[in-house]
């Protein structure tokens, strides 16, 4: 193994809005952060399309895009934004021991993790190929442009069910595809679905394939009672079978809970290991927008300076 140690005051894993908001504060409160961007540079944001709902673009931005500017900004005060993935850490000492891509070992007196989460998928080739142009896996950033429009979702928990409402409101028809005959979503949010007129649910469906060359134009799906294929006519197909936190690497240093979610002190981005902070999706399981993951990485860099100035630490 090459190994090579670098010490730094500020170590920033993940690249999405909370990881470079805590960039930005981090660099102009000069704690020369680094920041590795990891698998998907820019998070999950990147995935995305339109983004309308970011305030202070109110004639909305690419996510893309957006995920540029942030980079941008937290270049402009020094970060050093580098390529690598961290693939181990050592949280059992004062200071903290992060391995990036197998090869190369970083000494950080304080820790933002900012690794985000990410969306299960069905696995289809068609929904690949069609991600972002009719697929989707986040109904609060997409549902806009479905307006008037008949769309699917897939999924039968608390998300699925709340997603399926917040379309209903929008679209024309929504039909919730279920695989078994029965949901797992809390019973209130079963009830809200059922008394929902234009919600239709398919119990015990499974898609089989998403239909559409450049956009979705419809999805076929197999009936398990009735062993029949059906083609339904669709603009939109979203996908809210859970999602899943980046947090494999941390098991065993960090508290989560059962999911995997980083659990921090509620109020603040502290996790049970001093001087390691958590900020994004990573650490929330319920909100998880852009401007909530922004924020919270605002509270991680306010958080590691006062620990390092508590730590006298410059
Ligand atoms: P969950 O893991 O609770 O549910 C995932 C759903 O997707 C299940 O119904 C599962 O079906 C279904 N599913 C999984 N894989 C497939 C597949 N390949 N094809 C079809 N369906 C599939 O995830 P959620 O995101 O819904 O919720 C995560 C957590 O967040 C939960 O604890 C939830 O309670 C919580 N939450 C709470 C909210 C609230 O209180 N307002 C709002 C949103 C989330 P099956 O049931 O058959 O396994």
């Amino acid at each position: 193994m090459n190994e090579q140690l670098e010490h730094v005051k500020c170590l920033i894993i993940g690249s999405g809005p909370a990881g470079y908001t805590a960039a930005i504060y981090a660099a102009r409160a000069d704690l020369k952060p680094v920041l590795y961007q990891g698998l998907q540079p820019g998070g999950q944001l990147t995935i995305t399309t339109e983004v309308e709902n970011y305030p202070g673009y109110p004639k909305g931005t690419m996510g893309p895009e957006m995920m540029e500017d942030f980079k941008a900004q937290a270049e402009r005060f020094g970060t050093d934004i580098r390529f690598g993935y961290a693939t181990s850490v050592d949280f059992g000492g004062p200071v903290h021991k992060i391995v990036v891509d197998e090869n190369k070992t970083i000494l950080a007196d304080t820790v933002i993790i900012s690794t985000g989460a990410s969306a299960k998928w069905l696995g289809l080739p068609s929904e690949q190929k069609l991600n972002g142009y009719g697929v989707s896996a986040c109904a609060v950033c997409d549902g806009f442009f479905f307006r008037g429009q008949t769309v699917a979702i897939v999924g039968a928990g608390d998300t699925a069910a709340e997603e399926a409402t917040y379309l209903a409101k929008l679209c024309k028809q929504v039909y919730m595809i279920v695989r078994r005959d029965e949901m797992r979503a809390s019973k209130a949010m079963q009830h809200r679905v059922l008394n929902t007129p234009n919600i239709e649910v398919l119990w015990s469906h499974e898609t089989k394939e998403i239909l559409g060359e450049k956009t979705v134009e419809g999805v076929l799906l197999l009936d398990h009672k009735t062993g029949q294929e059906k083609r339904l006519d669709i603009t939109g197909f979203f996908v809210a079978i859970g999602h899943q936190p980046n947090s494999g690497i941390f098991k065993g240093w960090l508290d989560m809970d059962e999911t995997g979610y980083l659990k921090t002190t509620p109020g603040t981005s502290k996790t049970n290991v001093a001087g390691v902070f958590a900020a994004g999706d990573v650490a929330d399981k319920y909100y998880r927008q852009a401007v909530t993951a922004a924020g919270t990485g605002c509270m991680a860099a306010l958080d590691a300076e006062r620990y390092l100035a508590e730590k006298g630490i410059h």
